[in-house]
């Protein structure tokens, strides 16, 4: 098992050690790890791993049967054995853009909830952009953009944290999350909470303030089947 140290709220750690526990010729895995794994639309953090005499980039992480293996590529030296302490750097630029755009997005899913009563039912991002799909197709582009900022400017605080399922399943409103998609066990439940604006379950990463986020803008709306996706940026 690899201990998901970013969570519930170190999600602003980008420099690490932590201690081999396998090495195969494509991968490692850690005891713990800050390398966020991919899921819930976010990708993977990279970055590299590092120990006495040797190097190597980390190009993927994905969770396995509880375990994070850490894809590596440019190996110098040979591959830790286990028991090694290595240093792990993840690319800070990357996974602050990557993490500004996923708080942007639980920005978005609830200005559209409140404002057109329309849950979310995808959502991605990539260090291009994000997107939110949403119930509903007679949306205001330009009215979203600018609900999305209001909330950004007021600066909430954005609170991370483990709580009941049942506290959770209480706090998120009707279309907000697909709480039913979220197995019985997983209880309790990481929550991302917007002070006084949003509740949400989540496994990535998310800034501190809404402040954090920058300016949002949404670059298209498209709609299809009675769905309208809208794709947005973050910028400083
Ligand atoms: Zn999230």
């Amino acid at each position: 098992m690899t201990e998901l140290r970013y969570l519930p709220d170190d999600d602003d750690v980008t420099e690490f050690e932590a201690t081999v526990v396998e090495t195969t010729a494509d991968y490692v895995i850690l005891d713990g790890t800050h390398f966020y794994p991919g899921g819930g639309g976010q990708p993977a953090d990279r970055g590299a791993l590092s120990w006495p005499g040797g190097e190597a980039a980390v190009v993927d992480a994905r969770k396995n049967h509880g375990d994070v293996r850490h894809y590596v590529d440019d190996v110098r030296g040979e591959l830790p054995g286990v028991g090694t302490t290595v240093a792990g750097r993840i690319d800070a630029e990357r996974r602050d853009r990557l993490t500004r755009l996923h708080t942007a997005q639980h920005v978005v899913s609830r200005v559209v909830l409140d404002e057109y009563g329309a849950a979310t039912v995808g959502n991605g991002l990539s260090t291009d952009g994000g997107w939110v799909e949403f119930e509903g197709a007679d949306v205001d582009v330009a009215e979203i953009e600018r609900l999305t900022n209001a909330a950004v400017d007021r600066d909430l605080a954005v609170h991370k944290a483990e709580r009941p399922r049942a506290v959770v399943e209480d706090a998120v409103p009707e279309g907000r999350a697909q709480l039913d998609l979220i197995p019985d066990h997983v209880d309790p439940m990481r929550v991302v909470d917007v002070e006084g604006f949003d509740v949400c379950p989540c496994g990535g990463t998310h800034v501190d303030a809404l402040g954090d986020i920058g300016t949002v803008r949404i670059t298209g709306a498209s709609a299809e089947d009675g769905v309208t996706r809208v794709a947005f940026d973050v910028t400083p």
